[in-house]
């Protein structure tokens, strides 16, 4: 049997191919970046999007997102959710606290079970002092040391999720979440680009970068590491999170030795030796707080804790004087 088409399918045929190739040259998308200083850090964002409108508004947005994170989590800010939190340390009071605050203490729990404490949100008290020591480039004293350090400890952080409530069991804890905070500003600022439709995204909130679908029509975001030196590695990366962790301008130098702002939780002193560590995992958060641990734990103790992460992957370079070792599972 023959099949006959009537003008009006061939119209509507018609119609709905030259729809398709207007809503194809319209859906082509510019590039746009922007670069705002947030969280003591330079933040850049990648993305493409329909026009300058939605691209100036998602922005922006994401921007706010970010500062209203800084506003609960900064523990350089008197009045934040954070240090309201930890005032109440000791009080025997389970703290109702906001999703962000809970969420990002849960993964930081989780991470510091899993890392056998090298990572710990608790170490506040001892950042604190290594903040002022540097400021006025005194080394501490081991008894400040002892007291900043006998009010730390992931175990006395507790949590209760179904309620949303935090107990902090002694007082004078102080809890500081800027191992893994930059990473969650950065995914949370992706969601909300996402929620305007953008789907290209690169994220870098100072050195914690967040990759969605790849730039239109390439393979990926050409993403450089660096092992510090001379080293450089360019890969084509989407849909992963990736974080750096490294020596940067915050150490203290005494006594021509320079301490790292990275602290070892079982000793309370900075990190002595130069390590650099880059982590690659599905999500913004882990590889910041993992970039840290894995710092602290150095190379042959991550070798057996990154069994635990087994999406993530990681180049960690430690430099003791001359002595360079190295440990790359990024390819
Ligand atoms: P940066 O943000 O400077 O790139 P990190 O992500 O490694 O580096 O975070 C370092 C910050 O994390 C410190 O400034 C301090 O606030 C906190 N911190 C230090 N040592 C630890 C640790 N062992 N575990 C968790 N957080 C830490
Ligand atoms: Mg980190």
């Amino acid at each position: 049997m023959a099949v006959k088409f009537s003008d009006n399918k061939y119209k509507w045929a018609i119609a709905l191919a030259l729809s398709t190739i207007a809503s194809f040259c319209s859906a082509q998308e510019s590039r746009y970046s922007f670069e705002k200083g947030m969280m003591g850090s330079p933040f850049k964002l990648v993305f493409y999007a329909k026009n300058d409108s939605i691209a100036n508004v998602a922005a922006q947005a994401a921007f706010k997102r970010i500062e209203k994170l800084n506003e609960l989590l900064s523990d350089y800010r008197d009045g934040s959710e954070i240090n309201l939190l930890s005032a109440q340390s000791g009080s025997g009071k389970w703290v109702q606290v906001s999703d962000e605050l809970f969420n990002i203490l849960a993964i930081s729990q989780d991470i510091s079970e899993k890392t056998d404490g090298a990572f710990d949100a608790t170490l506040g008290p001892v950042v604190q002092m290594w903040r002022h020591a540097t400021r006025k480039g005194i080394f501490p004293a081991d008894s400040a040391i002892r007291d900043a350090m006998s009010r730390t400890g992931y175990k006395k952080l507790k949590l209760d999720a179904k309620r949303k409530k935090v107990l902090l069991t002694q007082k004078g804890m102080r809890l500081d979440i800027g191992g893994l905070g930059k990473g969650f500003a950065a995914e949370e600022a992706v969601k909300v680009l996402r929620s305007f439709g953008i789907k290209s995204i690169m994220m870098d909130a100072g050195g914690k970068i967040v990759l969605t679908n790849p730039p239109p029509g390439t393979k990926g975001w050409n993403i450089t590491i660096s092992n510090g030196s001379d080293s450089l590695k360019t890969m084509p990366l989407s849909h992963v999170a990736l974080a750096t962790s490294g020596p940067t301008y915050r150490y203290m130098e005494y006594n021509g030795i320079r301490y790292s702002h990275i602290v070892d939780p079982k000793t309370g002193i900075g990190l002595l030796f130069h390590v650099r560590t880059t982590v690659i995992s599905p999500d913004g958060t882990v590889a910041d707080a993992l970039a840290t641990a894995f710092s602290v734990a150095g190379i042959e103790k991550s070798k057996q804790m990154i069994k635990q992460f087994p999406e993530s992957r990681v180049w960690l370079v430690e430099k003791q004087e001359e002595q360079v070792a190295e440990w790359n599972t990024l390819e």
